[in-house]
């Protein structure tokens, strides 16, 4: 069984252009049954000989708050429960939000390793963005730009590293 790697975080983040930069090709959308299975999506990818699964969780449509949220509560619950290593992705441009902070509660009580990305750092002047997710108490923020393609060795490296 190659490792699972599920990618986590609230719309609009970036996670499927993360997904989209990491892959070539796509397995499958998995059964067409409404509820959990039907808005993830997921593919090979590989990096440095480590061939893996990724998991692309990203909801349907963006509704209201509530449903954003009680969506990725239920996403980071899938992810806790499947994935070898999960990849957390927050939004470097809009800092810490309260959505992120409510999936942190919950990665932070697997013991699974979780990866935090803070994307959309598309240049140095945005590097100081990073450090405030520090303070979401799970670990050191990676920074990475996925529409750009930057950071993605060491987000890779970071990931692979936990198989
Ligand atoms: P998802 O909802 O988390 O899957 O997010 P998407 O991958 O659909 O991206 C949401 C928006 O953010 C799109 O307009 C992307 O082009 C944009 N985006 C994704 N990655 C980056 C990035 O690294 N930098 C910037 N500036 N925009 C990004
Ligand atoms: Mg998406």
């Amino acid at each position: 069984m190659k490792p699972i790697v599920a990618v986590v975080g609230r719309p609009n983040v970036g996670k499927s252009t993360l997904f989209n930069r990491l892959t070539g090709k796509r397995i499958a959308i998995v059964e067409d049954k409404p509820g959990v299975t039907r808005d993830r999506i997921y593919s090979e990818a590989e990096w440095l000989n480590h061939k893996f699964i990724i998991i692309d969780t990203g909801g349907i449509e963006p509704y209201s708050e509530d449903i954003i949220l009680s969506q990725m509560r239920r996403q980071a619950q899938i992810a806790i429960e499947t994935a070898n290593v999960i990849v957390f992705m927050t939004d470097g441009k809009e800092g810490i939000t309260h959505a992120d902070q409510e999936v942190a509660e919950m990665l932070r009580k697997t013991n699974k390793p979780v990866v935090l990305a803070v994307n959309k750092i598309d240049d140095p002047t945005k590097f100081n963005n990073v450090y405030e997710f520090f303070n979401l108490g799970i670990g050191e923020p990676m920074g990475i730009s996925s529409s750009l393609g930057l950071g993605m060795g060491d987000l890779l490296d970071e990931i692979v590293a936990h198989f």
